[in-house]
Parts: C-alpha cells; sequence; structure tokens
C-alpha cells in the first residue's frame, strides 16, 4: 500500500525517509521544488542529532557550527543572553531539506 504524504517539511521528510527505508511505497506532495529557501532559525538542537544521523543525514561529516547560546535582541539593541544548555549546530534549511529529500527518494520514494 503507498502512503501519501503532504508537505515536505522536516516533518513529512523525515517521515517519507523513515518510511521508504522501511519499504514503504511513499509519494511525497510538496508544492515547492527543492533545494528552496524557507524562513528558519537554522539551528537544530542536539536533541535531534543522533535521529537524524541515524536516518542518514551525515551531519558529523559536515563540520557545521556548533551553538551554545541563545540571543534575542530588539531593534533599540537591548539584547538578551542566555546559555543554551543541550546546544545544537547550525545547518540552512536550503541543504537540509535537500539532503533528506534525496534520501527519501534513493530509498525508493516519489517526491
Ligand atoms: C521564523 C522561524 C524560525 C524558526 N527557527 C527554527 C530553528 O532554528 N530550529 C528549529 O528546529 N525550528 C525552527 N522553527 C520551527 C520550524 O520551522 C518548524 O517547527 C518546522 O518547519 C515544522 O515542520 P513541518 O514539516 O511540520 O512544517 P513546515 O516546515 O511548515 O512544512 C510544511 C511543508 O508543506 C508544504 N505545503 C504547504 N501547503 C502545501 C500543499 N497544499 N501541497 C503541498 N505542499 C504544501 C510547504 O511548502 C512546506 O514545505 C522556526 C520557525 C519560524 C517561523
Amino acid at each position: 500500500m503507498t502512503a501519501p504524504l503532504s508537505g515536505g517539511g522536516v516533518a513529512g521528510l523525515t517521515l517519507a525517509v523513515q518510511l521508504a527505508r522501511a519499504g514503504r511505497r511513499v509519494v511525497l506532495f510538496e508544492k515547492e521544488t527543492y533545494p528552496f529557501h524557507r524562513v528558519c532559525g537554522e539551528y537544530i538542537s542536539m536533541e535531534n542529532y543522533a535521529f537524524l544521523c541515524r536516518i542518514g543525514v551525515p551531519l558529523d561529516q559536515m563540520d557545521l557550527p556548533v551553538m551554545t547560546r541563545f540571543t534575542v535582541s530588539s531593534p533599540t539593541g537591548v539584547a538578551l543572553h542566555h546559555p543554551l544548555d543541550i546546544g545544537g549546530v547550525g545547518i540552512t534549511r536550503y541543504v537540509l531539506d535537500q539532503l533528506l529529500a534525496c534520501l527519501a527518494a534513493e530509498h525508493g520514494a516519489t517526491i
């Protein structure tokens, strides 16, 4: 049975990769064409790092910047800083989404 998925953001893409790797027939409908830019902070929490590596995204081989501090700034120059206890890495969604779409396609998904 085919698994039809709608929306190729990080949720749809990671699900498509996992279902395709599990041998399911997957069709993912995304209205844009990869690669494309989207508004995002480009922060991947370490909570998700191992999961993304496990499904085939080679984050550990990409020499990504590590983020350990969080800053909120205002137009008037006020800035609030806070340490990020778990931390994360920075990667543009232009690259990450394209990688995930390629992975899904390699495992047989139709995008
Ligand atoms: C300004 C901003 C900064 C953020 N920064 C971060 C960050 O640094 N780190 C982080 O982890 N999260 C961040 N987020 C949150 C993160 O972007 C979302 O949690 C995440 O994108 C949700 O993924 P999703 O796959 O559920 O939805 P989305 O990423 O919204 O994906 C939905 C997809 O569906 C597609 N689509 C929509 N309608 C249709 C249609 N009719 N047919 C086919 N396709 C369709 C869209 O093109 C899109 O690709 C940020 C969010 C915002 C707004």
